[in-house]
């Protein structure tokens, strides 16, 4: 069994080495990621001979065994990591797909479709929305104030939480500040950033890895 097994891994080395595919890119991936991106990638290993199981997109321990394998064929070092070295290799190139821009519009002041730019972020990456606007029963059931952008009775703000926690949320929380131009810094701290959208302005609040906000991430809209 062992035997067959490398044997047939040479031979698919062989057949890469023959192909001579022209250098590939792609974005860093490793386990955990998730997206269009590790789907592309996956049908690229199954192509070239090394399955890794449902093609799904997302980056979990087959994907990761899989790339090591490849990995090993191709003479690099097998961390299961996918860096440019690898998608060099791979042949393929890959972009990540870049979210539409933020628009302001919608209900709350404009507020929400200010706040979709997040949503599609998070929807891209499997994670999913837990809470939006509250009325007062829940927001009482929660623990939260009436002051909050969640709340209902606050027409001007639209607020949405993702349930994620760990490194998933640290990718989460970069990828919706450098959307919106938030400092890194700027993550969890209760003061805002103002954005300008389609003529109007509107203040930002990221809230991760602060007091309630370690399993999930929250970014509260409001027009200003
Ligand atoms: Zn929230």
């Amino acid at each position: 069994m062992l035997q067959n097994e490398s044997g047939s891994q040479i031979m698919k080395a062989a057949v890469v080495a023959r192909a001579k595919p022209t250098p590939g890119s792609g974005p860093l991936l490793k386990v955990g990621a998730r997206g269009s991106e590790v789907k592309a990638l996956q049908k690229r290993l199954d192509a070239l001979g090394f399955p890794n199981g449902a093609n799904d997109g997302v980056f979990g321990r087959n994907t990761e065994l899989a790339v090591e394998k490849f990995q090993r064929s191709v003479k690099l070092k097998p961390d299961g990591i996918v860096g440019k070295n690898t998608w060099k290799k791979l042949g393929i190139h890959v972009k990540v797909p870049r979210p539409p821009p933020i628009k302001a519009g919608g209900a709350w002041g404009g507020s929400q479709n200010v706040a979709n730019a997040a949503k599609r972020i998070a929807a891209a990456m499997g994670i999913p929305v837990t809470s939006q606007k509250r009325n007062l029963a829940d927001t009482r059931r929660v623990g939260s104030s009436t002051e909050s952008d969640h709340y209902t009775g606050i027409k001007t703000a639209f607020a949405v939480d993702f349930g994620v926690s760990g490194t998933r949320g640290d990718q989460l929380a970069r990828a919706i500040a450098s959307k919106y131009g938030i400092p890194r810094g700027k993550i969890g701290a209760s003061t805002g950033r103002v954005i300008r959208v389609g003529g109007a302005s509107y203040r930002l609040q990221l809230l991760w890895r602060v007091a309630g906000h370690f399993d999930h991430v929250h970014l509260g809209v409001r027009r200003v």
